[in-house]
């Protein structure tokens, strides 16, 4: 029988087309994988999280018959006294991505360009190439420092800027922020998927800065990332927009339910995020004794710039260390597309025996015979 072709692409939207998808780190099959790729937290989220996820679905999952609330009522109000703000300044949605994706939807488009800095947040091109915007980019230097004023003259409708940012995990300070929103004339998002880690955050600025928007994830500090809660912080004007433009049920009922409890329980999490700041510090320097250069991380990962047993580093290095520890099943994250990148690896802070069983190999690698 003849091979019939079907032309869907003649149909389809032309941004569809020409657009590159996301590509998620990996999610590896099996077990005894040390996983360090994809910025998960090793530790599980608070134990109220499991019970008021069983109480939701009692024993036969009557409830779930039910829509959830189209707004996250509960879990908005509950942010809102965590941000001392009133429900109204808060969205929330299916994991930050479906807020940055609302916010590109809704401030970007054909004329309205959209800009981040590079290299970043791999998401905010897929979602402007969707949109069919321009996308601006702000390059960094060697150091990954904020280049405010390349920022603020760029000309960008809507700017994501990602603090502490990914891969480098260096913080920008709410100081930079401030002066930056101040400058900066269009939208500015400031993704705060990392800030628990950090040092200082800018989610108290969006009362000062009307245009500016902070956003949050469940996925990280909060041990969630398998339930995909994020939200935004911004003036009512903006969440109102972003409302509009959202799924009517854009958070489910156990999503709604975890991330609840999750907030409930502060002191749990006090205590998981500062074992995972004192391990990343134990690491960057372990990294220094090694004599390799780690950047300054604020948040749940460090990007470190391996050396191998003749101290060479550059890419041809990052890119075997990366497939020798692959091979021992230690998964960490490579992105040799770029060059502030692509000597380096990104290292998402696990456990502590799951550090020692990274720093062991990297220890082992060493000890192999230089290559020639
Ligand atoms: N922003 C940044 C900078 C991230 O690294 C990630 C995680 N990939 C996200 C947002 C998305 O997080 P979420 O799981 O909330 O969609």
């Amino acid at each position: 029988m003849p091979k019939k072709t079907f032309k869907s692409r003649l149909f389809a939207n032309s941004n569809v087309i020409a657009m590159h998808a996301y590509t998620p780190g990996e999610q590896p099959a099996g077990s005894g994988w040390v996983k360090l790729n994809t910025n998960e937290n090793p530790y599980p989220p608070s134990p109220q999280v499991a019970s008021a996820l069983r109480q939701e679905i009692r024993r036969d999952g009557a409830r779930l018959r039910l829509y959830p609330n189209p707004t996250g009522k509960n879990l908005r109000e509950a942010l809102a006294k965590h941000h001392d703000v009133a429900a109204d300044w808060i969205l929330a949605g299916n994991g930050s991505d479906d807020i940055l994706n609302l916010l590109m939807r809704v401030y970007s488009g054909p004329g309205r360009a959209a800009g981040m800095t590079t290299p970043s947040y791999s998401l905010y091109p897929v979602l402007a190439q969707l949109q069919g915007c321009k996308l601006i980019e702000v390059p960094f230097g060697n150091d990954f420092a904020l280049n405010g004023a390349g920022i603020a003259k760029c000309r960008a409708n809507i700017f994501f800027l990602t603090s502490p940012n990914a891969p480098s995990g260096v913080g920008f300070t709410p100081s930079q922020i401030a002066a930056l929103a101040k400058k900066f004339p269009g939208i500015l998002v400031i993704d705060e998927a990392y800030a628990p880690f950090a040092r200082d955050n800018a989610a108290h600025l969006v009362k000062k800065y009307p245009r500016l928007v902070v956003t949050r994830t469940f996925s990280k500090a909060y041990s969630l990332a398998g339930m995909r809660v994020g939200y935004a912080l911004a003036h009512p004007g903006i969440i109102e927009l972003l409302d509009r433009a959202r799924d009517s049920y854009n958070l489910d009922r156990l999503a709604q339910t975890a991330a609840l409890a999750a907030i409930g329980d502060p002191a749990y999490y006090k205590k998981t995020i500062a074992r995972v700041v004192r391990t990343r510090e134990a690491f960057r320097k372990k990294i220094s004794r090694l004599g390799w250069f780690a950047q300054p991380s604020q948040a749940n990962f460090v990007l470190i710039e391996p050396a191998n047993s003749c101290g060479q580093t550059g890419p041809d290095v990052a890119a075997a260390l990366f497939a020798w520890l692959k091979d021992r099943k230690i998964l960490v994250r490579y992105f040799g597309k770029h060059p502030l990148t692509h000597a380096s690896l990104r290292v998402t802070i696990g456990t502590d025996q799951e550090m020692a069983a990274l720093t062991a190999a990297l220890d082992s690698w060493l000890k192999l015979a230089p290559p020639r």
